[in-house]
């Protein structure tokens, strides 16, 4: 059926990097075999899904969108997509994203862009947009993508589905290609706020593998969904309501404040004081944690390795500027300037110390409301090629993604209207760890 709708679509739409027909016919046959014997069928049992191009699967080809990695073949799945292996579902493909997941409409893909499925001139945002995309074009049931400062839920907003990016350390990195380690989450991309539930429970829990994963309990996600959100208390941030937002987009927030209000919520606007110094906060940390990240592509290890070289400097040097795209070769230079000896107090160390002030703020407003509800993005898609020469623009499409990641939270992006015949994202920030009271107000809501 997948690929059917695949047929169909896919010339359009653009989502996939590798489709790997055979493979998936073999795992889906595997799954008939293990139902034969007996063995139990489970709540994703047989679902065609696809991966974003970062997470690592066995044999089948992982290339970041990036002309480094062109030819790699993982010799191991990451731990997403053994679980999600376990839970029965078939791996169909990977997904396009930006080069390394920097950027925000899939332009930066070393290979070619994706198009929004509701106006194919449209960018389907990122960097997971391949994932948000193929579900949106029901080419796959549900995706994983990754979000490092709105990777998972911007992408869903232009593409009218629902994305969550679990706290930090909810769900185990390990086999994702680091891009921002301190930042970095995986989550799911799905059609509805029921299959976002059931695909969280599949994914989150501790991994002995992952440094950085937590060792916490994971609750019932699907019992979460009540429908009742009767004396929630809601803290609308003035911030993202203010300068930038198109009006049009702060209408359909509000108007689903009022839906909120409807099934018994209440409402007050709060502050945010330092989410204005989040943009250049987060593109400073991720920027120098890339560039020390990015460091293992020397040429040697993995994928491209220069044909011109004549010395072992060369070869570090012509396989980088050979494999690289100019967005990731703009972060790797800023972030190693950022990190370099003398810089570091004043750039590093000090977007460190905002980094908790943008995290005290959240805090703060938590101590008196339950959720934080705001717009994903401040405009639905734009067109391709409208701002890809203009990063700085670009930037600013993240400008309420981002302070979540700062922090560390929870967040989901449910669709909320359309605006000229886009869809708009409304965005649900929860207290760390907290995705059960995100997932009932977004499934409330829906
Ligand atoms: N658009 C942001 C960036 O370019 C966020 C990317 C992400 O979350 N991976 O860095």
């Amino acid at each position: 059926q997948s690929y059917t709708r695949i047929g169909q679509v896919e010339s359009k739409v653009r989502a996939f990097l590798t489709l790997d027909e055979e493979n998936a016919r073999q795992a889906a046959a595997k799954l008939d075999e293990q139902l034969a014997s007996g063995s139990t069928r489970g709540d994703l049992f047989g679902l065609p899904i696809g991966i974003k191009d970062n997470m690592v699967t066995e044999g089948l080809r992982t290339t970041c969108a990036s002309k480094f990695l062109s030819n790699y073949n993982p010799i191991y799945d990451a731990t997403v997509v053994s679980k999600l292996k376990d839970a029965q579902t078939v791996t169909i493909g990977k997904l396009n994203m930006d080069e390394f997941a920097m950027g925000g409409s899939n332009e930066n893909s070393a290979f070619h862009p994706t198009h929004n499925p509701w106006n194919t001139d449209y960018v389907p945002g990122g960097s997971s947009g391949g994932s948000a995309a193929a579900v949106a074009a029901g080419e796959v049931y549900f995706s994983l993508g990754s979000d490092t400062g709105g990777s998972i839920r911007q992408p869903a907003a232009y593409c009218g589905i629902v994305g969550l990016k679990p706290t930090y350390g909810l769900v185990s990195r390990y086999g994702l290609v680091a891009f921002a380690s301190s930042l970095d989450q995986i989550g799911p991309l799905t059609k509805n706020v029921e299959d976002s539930a059931y695909l969280l429970q599949a994914i989150a829990g501790y991994d002995a593998k992952d440094s950085t994963s937590a060792k916490v309990d994971i609750p019932d996600y699907l019992s979460a969904l009540t429908g009742d959100v009767k004396g929630l208390r809601i803290g609308v941030p003035k911030e993202y309501m203010g300068k930038g937002i198109d009006p049009a987009v702060k209408e359909k927030v509000l108007e689903a404040l009022k839906v909120l209000e409807g099934l018994g919520a209440v409402w007050e606007e709060v502050s945010l004081p330092h989410s204005e110094y989040a943009v250049a906060t987060y593109y400073l940390l991720a920027s120098s944690e890339a560039s020390s990240n990015l460091a293992r592509f020397d040429g040697i290890r993995y994928g491209v390795r220069s044909d011109n070289a004549n010395n072992l400097l060369d070869l570090y040097h012509l396989s980088r500027s050979e494999g690289f795209g100019p967005e990731v070769k703009r972060r790797i230079m800023l972030g190693t300037y950022a990190l370099s000896s003398g810089y570091y107090d004043a750039y590093y160390l000090k977007a460190q110390q905002v980094r908790t002030l943008i995290k005290q703020d959240f805090d703060q407003v938590f101590e008196k409301f339950d959720i934080i509800i705001g717009p994903t993005a401040p405009t639905p898609a734009f067109k391709i090629g409208e701002q890809s020469n203009d990063p700085l623009t670009m930037y600013l499409n993240d400008i309420m993604t981002i302070p979540v990641s700062l922090a560390g939270i929870p967040a989901i992006s449910v669709p909320c209207g359309f605006v000229n015949e886009l869809p708009v994202g409304l965005q649900v920030i929860g207290k760390a760890l907290d995705e059960a009271t995100l997932l009932r107000v977004a499934h409330a809501f829906e």
